[in-house]
C-alpha cells in the first residue's frame, strides 16, 4: 500500500511538472505560428497522455480497480490511440499544405478540391469531449464557400468566378458551428437599419437621438441623481461614451458650471477621437467647453467642463488634488477593459467618494461582468441600456491557418468576392502588422484592378495621425468595400458603423510580467473569448453579420482564456507603487483592489524602488522618491533624469528621455528605398550605443531648425519628432518643480551613460561565452539588429527595453563599463556581492 501511495504521489508530481510545463510554453506563442505551436501541443499532449496511461496501469494493476476507473483508463487508451491516428493524419495534412504552395498550376486545374472530400469524413480530433464537440458543431455545419454541398445548390458559377481572383488551394475553408451569437434584432426588422447613405443625410441631432441610449435619458439621468455610484451597462455603440456626459452637460440638477466632467478612456486614441466628435456634435471647438487631456499633451481651457482624459491621467490628478474637488462627476469609461489605471482609480474613487458626497461616479462598461463592478462599490445598482443587435454567424477554419496575416488577406478578399455589400473590420495585433497587411491589401488590389470592385483600405492604431484616424467614420462610396484594419481599439473603444463582417485572427499583443525576474514584456498572445465575442458582436451592429475566426472552433473551446487577466496581475507596478505612496497610501497590501496583484509583484516592484532609492529601508518615500513620483514617467526614466543633475548633463538626458519616449517610431523604413533608409540612419551613428544615436538626431533636427525637409531627406518622421518636441518641452517645465538645473555636458559621452546607468541599471547584460545574459537573472538576450551596437558587441550593456518578436531583443543598448554600477546604485550591487 505504501508503494502505491508513493507511486500516486509521483504520478500527482509529474502531472503537476506537466502542468507547469504547458504554462511555460508562452515562448511557443511568440513564434505567431499557430500550427506549429498546436501542433507541439498535441504532441505534448500524447506524451502527457502515454504518461498518464502508464501511471495509472501501474497504480491500478492490482484487482482491486472500480469499475469507474478502469472505464476511465480504457478511454483514455482508446483517446491515446485516437491521438496518434491524428497525428499522423496531421503530418498528411501538413504535407498538402507545403505542397499547394508548390504547385499551385497542378491543384488549380483539378476539378474537384480534395479538401471538401474530407468534409465527408468524420473529423478526427484529439482529446474526447473537445472531440466530440467539434464533430458534432461539424455534422451540423451549413458550409460556407469552398464546400461541395452549396456548389451543388448552384453556387458553382460564383466559385468560379472567384476562382480567378484566388487561387483555389489559398483560399480558407470555413465552418460555421451552428452557433449564432444571439441578436436581440431579427435579421428582418427594420427599425434601426439605416443604410450608409441615411446616416449621411441625418444631421448630427437626428444620429443622437437614433441611438439606443436615447430613449432611456430621463430615466438615466433620474439614476443618477439618487445614486451616488452607478454602473452603467451597455452595448458597444449605445451612446455611452459620447451621449451620457452630453446628458450630463444639459442638466443643471447635475451639473454646475463650476466643476468639470471627467470621463476616462484606457487609450490615449480614443480619449482624442471621442472629444473631437463630442465636441462637434455639441458645436464647440475641441479644447473649449469639450476637450482632452492625455499625457504630454493637454487640450483644455479654463472653460472646459466636459475633459475626456486617459484613466493615466486622472489618476496624476490625485497627486495635486487628493480628493478631486474640481470634479462633480467622474466617469470610468470602458470599465471592462481592467486597465492597471483604471483598476487603481477604482480603489481610490472609491475611498473619496465615502467623504465627498456631492461627487457622482459612474462606472460605465460594455457587456461584461457588471455584477463585479456593483458589488465591489458595495452593490451599487446596475443601469442596463437595452442593447440593440443583429445576430451575427460564426464561422471558423477547419485547421489552424499557418499565417494569421495572410490569412487576414486572403479573408478579405474571400468575402470582398462572394459576399453581399457590407464594409469589414479586421483585428490584429499592432502597427507594424496592420501597416503591413494594408499593403499586401492594396497590392492585391492593384493587381485585380477592375476584376473586382473598389476596396477601401484603412488603418487605425494609436501612432495614426488623427486626420487619418478621422477617416475611418466617413461614409463608404457607393459600389465599394471599406475594410478597417484595426487593433483592440475597434473592440468596445471606438464604434465604425456599417460593419458587417468582422475576421478575427484571434491574437491580441498584451503586456506580460515575470514577477521573478521582473521582465515585462509585450508579447502576440491569443485573445480571451470575452474578447473575441466582442469583436464578433461588431458585426452586428446595423444588420445581421458574420464573424469569420481564424482558428478552430476547438482553440476557441479550449485554446482561449475566459476572459483576459485584469493587467494589474501581469504588469510591473514600480509607476503606481510610487504613485501611490506619494498619495500617503502606505500599506499597500490592505490597499482595495478588486483583484489583488500577485504578491510577488508587489514586493518585487518595492524593492525596485528602493534599489532606486525612491523608498527608504522602512518602505517610505524618500525626497527622492518624491521628486520622482512627479515626472510622468516610469521611474527608471525618473531615476535617469534626476541622475543626470549630479552628471552635469540634463539637457542631453531629457532629450533622450524625450526620444525614447516616441519609441520605435523615430526612423523611417519605406519598403522600395529600405536601403536609402538604412544608409540614412548610419549616418546618425555615433559610438557609445543607441541613446546617443537619438540624441544625435534629435540635436541635427534643431541645428535644421525643426526641419520637415531634413526629416524628409534623412528618413526620420517628422511627426515622431514633433511629440518628442512637445515631449522635451513639458519635461523640461516640470524640471524647476523638482530642482533640477538643465545644463548640458561639455564632456564626452560618460556622464549621459552613467546617468542612464543610474536610472536602468535593473538592465544590465554581460557578454559570456554563449552571448548576452541578463546580470539579475542570466536570462539569454540579444542586442537588436536595428541597434548601432549589433556589430560591436561590447562586454557590458544596458538597455532600455525587452521585447520578444523571434528571440528576446534588447531595443536601445548603450555600452557601460561594468565600474559605473557600483557608483551609481551602491546598495543594490553591494548586497550582491
Ligand atoms: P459606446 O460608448 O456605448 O460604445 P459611443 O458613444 O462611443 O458608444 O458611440 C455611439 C455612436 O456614436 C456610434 O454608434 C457612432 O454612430 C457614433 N460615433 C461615435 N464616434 C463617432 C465619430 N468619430 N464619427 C462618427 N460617428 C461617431
Ligand atoms: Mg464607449
Amino acid at each position: 500500500e505504501r508503494t502505491d501511495k508513493k507511486a500516486y504521489e509521483e504520478a500527482q508530481k509529474r502531472l503537476k511538472m506537466a502542468e507547469d510545463d504547458q504554462r511555460n510554453m508562452l515562448p511557443e506563442l511568440r513564434k505567431r505560428s499557430r500550427y506549429d505551436y498546436l501542433k507541439k501541443r498535441e504532441e505534448e499532449k500524447l506524451e502527457d497522455l502515454e504518461a498518464e496511461i502508464k501511471d495509472e496501469e501501474y497504480l491500478f494493476a492490482s484487482d482491486n480497480m472500480t469499475e469507474r476507473e478502469r472505464k476511465d483508463l480504457e478511454y483514455k487508451r482508446k483517446l491515446r490511440d485516437l491521438a496518434k491516428e491524428y497525428k499522423k493524419a496531421g503530418a498528411k495534412e501538413h504535407e498538402e499544405r507545403k505542397n499547394r504552395y508548390y504547385m499551385p498550376e497542378e491543384k488549380r486545374s483539378k476539378d474537384v478540391p480534395q479538401r471538401d472530400l474530407e468534409l465527408e469524413e468524420t473529423p478526427l480530433e484529439l482529446g474526447g469531449e473537445q472531440g466530440r464537440w467539434e464533430e458534432e458543431r461539424l455534422r451540423t455545419a451549413a458550409l460556407s464557400f469552398g464546400a461541395k454541398r452549396e456548389r451543388e445548390l448552384g453556387v458553382r458559377q460564383e466559385q468560379e468566378r472567384y476562382q480567378l481572383i484566388l487561387e483555389e488551394e489559398e483560399m480558407i475553408d470555413f465552418v460555421s458551428t451552428a452557433i449564432t451569437m444571439k441578436g436581440t434584432l431579427s435579421e428582418k426588422q427594420e427599425e434601426p437599419t439605416l443604410s450608409q447613405a441615411d446616416l449621411k443625410k441625418q444631421s448630427i441631432q437626428e444620429v443622437r437621438r437614433s441611438l439606443p441610449i436615447f430613449p432611456f435619458r430621463e430615466d438615466l439621468l433620474r439614476a443618477i441623481t439618487q445614486h451616488q455610484i452607478l454602473v452603467i451597462e451597455g452595448e458597444t455603440g449605445s451612446g455611452k461614451t459620447t451621449q451620457i456626459p452630453q446628458y450630463l452637460m444639459e442638466d443643471v440638477r447635475l451639473h454646475s458650471r463650476r466643476n468639470e466632467i471627467g470621463c476616462t478612456q484606457p487609450r490615449r486614441v480614443a480619449a482624442m477621437s471621442v472629444a473631437a466628435r463630442v465636441a462637434e456634435e455639441t458645436g464647440v471647438k475641441l479644447g473649449n467647453e469639450v476637450g482632452y487631456s492625455i499625457r504630454f499633451e493637454d487640450c483644455t481651457s479654463e472653460r472646459t467642463v466636459l475633459k475626456y482624459m486617459t484613466d493615466g491621467m486622472l489618476l496624476r490628478e490625485f497627486l495635486t488634488e487628493p480628493d478631486l474637488a474640481s470634479y462633480s462627476v467622474v466617469i470610468i469609461d470602458e470599465a471592462h477593459e481592467r486597465t492597471l489605471h483604471t483598476d487603481i482609480l477604482f480603489g481610490l474613487i472609491k475611498d473619496i467618494a465615502r467623504f465627498r458626497s456631492d461627487l457622482k461616479v459612474l462606472v460605465a462598461s460594455a457587456t461584461l461582468d457588471t455584477e463585479r463592478f456593483s458589488c465591489f462599490f458595495d452593490d451599487a445598482p446596475v443601469f442596463r441600456i437595452p442593447g440593440r443587435r443583429f445576430p451575427v454567424d460564426i464561422f471558423y477554419t477547419k485547421a489552424p491557418e499557418a499565417d494569421y496575416l495572410e490569412a487576414c488577406v486572403v479573408s478579405v478578399l474571400q468575402i470582398h468576392v462572394t459576399q453581399a455589400p457590407g464594409d469589414c473590420l479586421v483585428f490584429l495585433t499592432g502597427q507594424e502588422e496592420i501597416e503591413a497587411c494594408c499593403e499586401m491589401l492594396q497590392e492585391r488590389c492593384r493587381r485585380l484592378g477592375s476584376k473586382i470592385a473598389e476596396l477601401v483600405v484603412l488603418p487605425i492604431y494609436a501612432n495614426l495621425p488623427s486626420d487619418m484616424q478621422a477617416k475611418i467614420f466617413s461614409p463608404t462610396p457607393p459600389g465599394a468595400r471599406k475594410v478597417v484594419v484595426a487593433t483592440n481599439i475597434a473592440e468596445t473603444s471606438l464604434t465604425i458603423d456599417g460593419i458587417i463582417y468582422v475576421i478575427d485572427p484571434g491574437f491580441c499583443k498584451q503586456k506580460s510580467y515575470n514577477a521573478r525576474t521582473g521582465m515585462e514584456s509585450l508579447i502576440v498572445t491569443p485573445c480571451s473569448r470575452a474578447s473575441a465575442n466582442q469583436r464578433a458582436g461588431r458585426a452586428g451592429r446595423v444588420a445581421a453579420g458574420k464573424c469569420f475566426r481564424l482558428y478552430t472552433a476547438w482553440a476557441f473551446k479550449h485554446e482561449m482564456e475566459e476572459t483576459t487577466i485584469p493587467e494589474i496581475q501581469r504588469t510591473n507596478l514600480g509607476n503606481v507603487v510610487l504613485l501611490l505612496k506619494s498619495l500617503g497610501i502606505n500599506d499597500l497590501i490592505h490597499f482595495d483592489f478588486m483583484d489583488p496583484p500577485p504578491h510577488e509583484t508587489l514586493v518585487l516592484a518595492l524593492e525596485q524602488l528602493y534599489a532606486l532609492g525612491a523608498l527608504n529601508h522602512l518602505g517610505e518615500l524618500t525626497k527622492m522618491g518624491r521628486r520622482m513620483a512627479e515626472l510622468p514617467v516610469d521611474p527608471m526614466l525618473s531615476k535617469m533624469i534626476l541622475a543626470s543633475e549630479q552628471y552635469k548633463c540634463s539637457e542631453e538626458v531629457l532629450t533622450i528621455a524625450a526620444m525614447l519616449s516616441v519609441n520605435n517610431s523615430i526612423f523611417y523604413r519605406p519598403k522600395d528605398k529600405v536601403v536609402h533608409a538604412d544608409n540614412a540612419r548610419m549616418n546618425f551613428t555615433v559610438p557609445g550605443g543607441d541613446h546617443l544615436v537619438l540624441l544625435n538626431v534629435y540635436n541635427q533636427w534643431v541645428e535644421s531648425g525643426f526641419s520637415t525637409q531634413w526629416c524628409y531627406e534623412n528618413f526620420i518622421q517628422f511627426r515622431s519628432m514633433r511629440r518628442a518636441r512637445d515631449v522635451r518641452d513639458q519635461l523640461e517645465g516640470l524640471m524647476e518643480r523638482i530642482e533640477v538645473e538643465v545644463v548640458s555636458s561639455l564632456e564626452d559621452s560618460v556622464p549621459i551613460r552613467k546617468a542612464i546607468t543610474a536610472g536602468y541599471f535593473y538592465h544590465t547584460a554581460r557578454l559570456s561565452k554563449g552571448g548576452y545574459k541578463t546580470v539579475k537573472h542570466q536570462q539569454t538576450v540579444y542586442v537588436h539588429p536595428n541597434s548601432s551596437l549589433f556589430e560591436e558587441q561590447p562586454r557590458w550593456l544596458i538597455y532600455h527595453e525587452l521585447v520578444f518578436t523571434t528571440k528576446e531583443f534588447m531595443r536601445q543598448v548603450i555600452e557601460i563599463d561594468s565600474g559605473w554600477l557600483l557608483e551609481v546604485a551602491p546598495h543594490y550591487y553591494k548586497s550582491k556581492e
